[in-house]
């Protein structure tokens, strides 16, 4: 008896820790703040989805939205029960105009690599915590090989509710796909690089918010004997710690035991470490926002800001969104972009998409109609912007091909003007210097066999003296060097 006692005793505390997780939460406006008091919000690990000059939207429990009240704060309700506002995304889903479940993407995923052997692998590149296979599709020519082409990471679904993020690298695999062969800009891109797809990083959770119709941000962890997960965005292991983070199981921003504790951040970070992807995109709803790194504090120096500025900016033009510095949203540690750039050196942006955290089915094709050409252009210049930073070693240099190489130029040229910093530029400069003698090379190949083109599209471009000095140089450097006769 004693023990059946001590079981249910056990039980029942269970239950209540698991009602307390579950807890029904609101999305609110929180407006009235003094500067202190937001500053303090935004620092202290709440799930804020959203800043403007004058308000936060915060998702709260009804007791923390209480708490904010009674100090005089202005809380209005944007979403009163956010399990309910997922159930009803749900119920207005139409046959054919509906979000990815794991299943069905699971599916797609390995029909794409059995109907495109010669341009895709699907790999799985680890397990969740409860087990489901993490799916990367690599798409490339030579899918098989590594041919040192500039890579790019496409990720999305690291927070279990943002569904719309799991729909973008799945939108622009497809038409990756269907344009290889037919769109010229499309087949390039898959035969000069080499991409990799990550459409859910955390399966658990997604699977967790579609099937029980569940608002949840974090991936499944198990913590005291009951899944309160982890935020997964705050599980990356550069300046991993509390600035826009908790220590506490039960919070939404809940950063693990220990930089990289999770399966899920594992597998991101053994992918990256084996493919050194010169870009990356990673997708989370909502603001309509382009980040970019640094995020965990204000006004970190960065030696590739103007880079990264430039390459964010380039791609809000594409979607229409706001172009910012992460951090300056707010400060927040050990999410995937600061790892991936300051541990890799990887260009890595943050995209927020669509203006709440599901949109209607309704708009999954406009939002990608929206995105998918942002993704498409940090493919193309991740061989490009992507050379001048560290993990553009000269290999990459070495073998790229004539119009990454001529782009790269071009781009490095004016990368250089706005950079002060002397080891950036030296390194923006040996770049340069690679580029060139390669460029110069592959002119001399073409005029050999009296072929003008490459020299004629070199001329056109702002860096035509540059090039055309280093063809120089090379053209008297062969001319001395060979032999002319006894
Ligand atoms: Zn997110």
């Amino acid at each position: 008896m004693k023990r059946v006692g001590i079981v249910f005793l056990l039980a029942g505390l269970l239950m209540a820790g698991a009602v307390a997780a579950d807890e029904p939460k609101s999305l609110v406006r929180l407006t009235g703040l003094s500067a202190a008091q937001r500053q303090a919000i935004l620092r202290q690990g709440y799930d804020v989805p959203r800043v403007t000059r004058t308000a936060l939207e915060v998702v709260l429990t009804p007791a923390e939205a209480e708490r904010f009240r009674s100090t005089g704060v202005k809380v209005s309700p944007i979403i009163e029960d956010l399990d309910r506002y997922v159930a009803r995304v749900l119920k207005t889903q139409k046959n054919g105009i509906e979000y990815y479940t794991y299943e069905r993407l699971s599916e797609q995923l390995k029909t794409w690599s059995e109907s495109h052997p010669t341009i895709t692998r699907l790999h799985s590149i680890g397990k969740s915590c409860e087990g489901r296979d993490i799916w990367a599709l690599k798409v490339s020519d030579h899918p098989e090989l590594d041919e040192k082409e500039p890579a790019a990471l496409i990720m999305g679904g690291t927070h279990a509710r943002e569904w719309i993020g799991v729909e973008m690298p799945m939108a622009a695999i497809a038409r990756l796909l269907e344009g290889y062969g037919t769109d010229a800009t499309l087949t390039r891109l898959v035969d000069e690089r080499e991409i990799w797809f990550v459409p859910v990083v955390n399966p658990d959770g997604f699977v967790y918010s579609q099937t029980k119709q569940k608002y949840w941000r974090k991936n499944r962890r198990t913590v005291d004997g009951r899944p309160q997960g982890v935020d997964l965005n705050r599980n990356f292991g550069y300046k991993w710690g509390n600035t826009g983070a908790s220590n506490s199981p039960s919070s939404d921003t809940y950063h693990g035991t220990g930089p990289f504790s999770e399966p899920e951040t594992q597998a991101i970070r053994d992918l990256a470490e084996r493919e050194h992807f010169q870009g990356s995109i990673s997708f989370h709803s909502y603001s309509e926002l382009v980040l970019h790194p640094f995020g965990y504090d204000y006004n970190v120096p960065c030696p590739d800001e103007k880079t990264l500025t430039t390459l964010a900016r380039e791609m809000a033009k594409f979607n229409g969104y706001t172009a910012q510095n992460s951090a300056d949203l707010y400060p927040a540690m050990g999410d995937s972009d600061d790892w991936l750039y300051g541990q890799c050196k990887t260009l890595a942006f943050t995209f927020e998409l669509a203006t709440t955290f599901i949109p209607a089915a309704s708009q999954i094709a406009a939002i990608a109609d929206q995105n998918v050409p942002a993704v498409f252009h940090l493919i193309d210049k991740c061989g490009t912007y992507g050379v001048t930073t560290p993990t553009g070693d000269a290999t990459l240099a070495r073998h790229a091909d004539f119009r990454t190489a001529l782009d790269a130029v071009v781009d490095g040229t004016s990368l250089l003007q706005g950079t002060t910093a002397p080891d950036r530029q030296a390194k923006i400069g040996s770049a340069l210097r690679a580029l060139g003698i390669r460029l110069a090379d592959l002119v001399a190949d073409d005029l050999a066999q009296d072929r003008h083109e490459s020299e004629d599209a070199i001329r056109a471009t702002p860096a035509a003296a540059f090039v055309l000095e280093m063809l120089a140089d090379r053209q008297a450097f062969e001319r001395a060097h060979t032999p002319t006769g006894r």
